[in-house]
């Protein structure tokens, strides 16, 4: 480089999150620091990866230098380590970008999410994805020179930091296409200026790395190991997923994971294919044992690149699998795939609609293996993703069923919100008669568990499924049935259990039902526009009333939910249904002055019960205490059930 040529260094600052991420990585990640190495290269092999699909359109940006590689090397008196490729480079604003902001969408909530607890964060920051900035954690000055391909030597780039809050950038001369780091190493970081500790560490994390990763060769002189003449590669260099499964190691296949995932930790699970057919490709897909930060941003980068016959052709290619797989991470690899084909070419392929499908299906069958074969390992992946993968039974009709299958509810079967059961299991505990899959939904678990609706269940002994995850509305409004059941809301329409019903106890319904007709009419003419129908339950044996939704109309709890995200709802009133066993409902049948006040509160505390709110609670509490006042002013105590 010819300093004469040089233009005057430029000092910036760090984006504040830059900051922060180095002052916490330097001091949470120590313990792990060779990763700096894996990340440097995991970069330098993406930027070599990213030279060549450009190059691909535009052959002269491989200038005379078409053998990509990557270059590691040390200097034991100026206490350096170099890493060097050949790649793409960074034009002068691209290095301001790329190294001193960070631009992943949800930063600012990723930060916000962390502790302070060092343990913790560590977690955090390895899923955020730690990158080049590692290198601060083994090195207390970084230097970066760089030059995009394409751009003349004039347009070479220094880049050069303390990891404090600023660096320093300016343009420089500089022949070699592509990016060469130097890290000058930290006090007690002398063990990293040794040929024999590199190799270890490159062949720990970065074997599977495309290019072939170069260093000089060494001979052992007087006790200890010196670099001779020469250069040797260190790594095995070839697509890790282009080879024979039989001679992969769980290693080798983790720390490959660790590279595409940009994942710290080990993954949950992998399926590795060649598919063969009308289309002929590579699979090579990973369930991370974590939910990424940015999972609920659906802009967040979806995990699967796409190569086409060894080449690197795009990150994140959406296409590749549907958005409710988006946590999955890998590579597909095509052998009958155009090299030129773009994400609007993806968008419109037949294809890319055959490849998606095998992946769509390769996951679902992974996660049926866990499901049946590592229950544990499956938990885990439901706690990280299960309400994500609940998008799927509306997103993918053609595997609804399968989807399905892998879903997991809480259920009065077990009662605790932890454990939750498939649908195959509730289907094989139905009960004789059972005609259909029973479930509740409420805001919260406990509101669903205690629902007024499940009375008649509970007496009878059927499970009800207790949904209170925000999507479940969703998803039951999609999911119509499993293995040939119906799913039923316990909360709407008429509730024809069926063959579950006692004929006998279905007569004296239907004759109560005759004598309190008057009554009914009278509660009606009373809540007014409130219901749209006030008739007899036989949903309930504790309380004396509850609200249901007509067969057609959304449920109470849906309705609040769609309120809550600003959505209008459409003016469905719901059904108001006594229970006459209960004394209450006995009460009112000989009252006159109050019957209002009544209704209004018999009504009222049915909504409150399912997790409703009140349009007017002060209404109701001078409702209730005039009520109370009234029964302490001699009326006979009313004996409610349980208390007789
Ligand atoms: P990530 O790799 O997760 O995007 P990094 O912090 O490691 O995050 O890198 C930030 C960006 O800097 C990269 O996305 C890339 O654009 C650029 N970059 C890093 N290393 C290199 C390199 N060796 N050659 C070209 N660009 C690079």
């Amino acid at each position: 480089m010819s300093e004469a040529t040089a233009a005057a260094p430029e000092t910036r600052g760090f984006q504040a999150e830059v900051k922060q991420l180095l002052h916490l990585m330097i001091h949470s990640l120590y313990s792990n620091r060779e990763i700096f190495l894996r990340e440097l290269v995991s970069n330098a092999s993406d930027a070599c990866d990213k030279l060549r699909f450009e190059a691909l359109s535009d052959p002269k940006l491989l200038e005379e230098d078409a053998a990509l590689a990557i270059r590691v090397d040390y200097d034991r008196e100026a206490r350096t380590v170099t890493v060097a490729d050949n790649g793409v480079g960074m034009s002068h604003d691209e290095a301001v970008a790329n190294l001193g902001t960070i631009a992943k969408s949800g930063t600012r909530e990723f930060f916000a999410s962390l502790t302070g607890d060092q343990q913790k964060d560590a977690h955090l920051i390895g899923q955020f994805g730690v990158g080049f900035y590692s290198s601060f954690i083994v090195a207390d000055r970084v230097t970066v020179l760089t030059r995009r391909a394409g751009l003349p030597a004039a347009e070479g780039v220094c880049w050069e930091s303390d990891g404090g809050g600023e660096y320093s950038v300016r343009r420089v001369e500089r022949a070699a296409r592509g990016t060469e780091i130097t890290l000058h190493l930290r006090e007690g970081q002398e063990d990293l200026l040794d040929g024999t500790r590199l190799r270890t560490i490159l062949r720990r994390y970065s074997d599977h790395i495309l290019q072939p990763i170069r260093m000089p060769k060494e001979e052992w002189k007087d006790g200890a190991s010196a670099k001779t003449a020469g250069e040797e590669t260190v790594n095995q260099a070839s697509a890790l997923w282009a080879r024979p499964k039989s001679g992969i190691t769980e290693e080798e296949y983790k720390a490959f994971y660790k590279h595409v995932g940009h994942d710290f930790e080990d993954p949950l699970a992998w399926a590795h294919a060649k598919v063969e057919g009308r289309q002929e490709y590579t699979q090579l897909l990973y369930i991370p044992s974590r939910a990424p930060f940015d999972l609920w941003d659906r802009h967040a980068r979806h995990g699967v690149k796409l190569y086409v016959r060894r080449v690197f052709i795009m990150d994140d290619a959406e296409q590749l699998l549907p958005a409710y797989l988006r946590f999955v991470r890998g590579v597909v690899d095509s052998n009958d795939l155009p090299l030129n084909v773009s994400r609007e070419i993806l968008q419109e392929s037949k294809d890319i609609e055959a490849i998606r499908a095998g992946c769509a299906k390769r996951v679902l069958g992974l996660l049926e293996g866990l499901a049946q074969n590592e229950k544990e390992k499956y938990a885990a992946f439901w706690q990280a993703f299960g309400r994500v993968l609940k998008e799927g039974v509306g997103e993918d009709a053609a595997n609804r069923e399968k989807v399905a299958g892998l879903l997991r509810f809480a259920s009065t079967h077990a009662d605790t919100a932890e454990e939750t059961v498939p649908l195959a299991d509730y289907v094989a505990r139905m009960k004789e008669g059972q005609a259909a899959i029973y479930y509740v939904t409420a805001d919260t678990f406990n509101a669903a568990r205690n629902s007024p609706h499940l009375e008649v269940f509970r007496k009878k002994g059927i499970e009800v499924l207790l949904l209170s995850d925000r999507v479940d509305e969703w998803v039951v409004s999609h999911l119509h049935e499993f293995a040939g059941k119906p799913l039923e809301s316990v909360a709407r329409g008429g509730l024809d259990l069926g063959g579950l019903e006692d004929e006998a106890e279905k007569k004296a319904l239907e004759a109560e039902a005759g004598e309190l007709k008057d009554l009914l009419g009278r509660i009606k003419a009373s809540l007014g526009e409130r219901v749209k129908d006030v008739r007899v339950t036989h949903r309930l044996t504790e309380s004396p009333a509850c609200l249901v939704a007509d067969e057609h109309d959304v449920t109470a709890n849906l309705a609040r939910l769609l309120k809550a995200a600003g959505q209008s709802v459409p003016g469905a009133k719901p059904i108001l249904e006594v229970n006459p066993r209960h004394p209450v409902v006995e009460r009112l049948k000989g009252e006159q002055a109050r019957f209002d006040d009544w209704a209004s509160v018999l009504f009222d505390q049915a909504l409150l019960a399912e997790g409703g709110s009140l349009d007017d609670p002060a209404a109701f509490v001078r409702r209730v205490n005039g009520l109370m006042l009234d029964l302490g002013g001699g009326a006979s105590r009313i004996v409610l059930p349980g208390q007789g």
